[in-house]
């Protein structure tokens, strides 16, 4: 299971979680998470998802995998 990519089926290396082609449009919206807090440092997860239409589970995924800082207090307090 580990070789499919959960996205969309195909061949993936098995270290990453989905296949170059997901994982690429996962990037895409990375960056526009990021130009987003850029420019907006103290949002919320909800926020981003309203701004970039990112769902917001994407998001906290991006920030617990430490890709992003952001300040967004409701998610640590939850985490604590
Ligand atoms: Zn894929």
């Amino acid at each position: 299971m580990s070789e499919i990519c959960q996205k969309c089926g195909n061949i993936k290396p098995a270290q990453e979680e989905v296949c170059r082609v997901c994982n690429h449009s996962d990037m895409d919206e990375y960056r526009a998470v990021r130009e987003y807090l850029r420019s907006n440092p103290n949002s919320n997860a909800m926020q981003i998802a309203n701004a970039t239409g990112i769902s917001v589970s994407k998001i906290l995924r991006y920030i617990k995998t430490g890709s992003l800082t952001v300040v967004d207090s409701e998610y640590s307090r939850r985490q604590r």
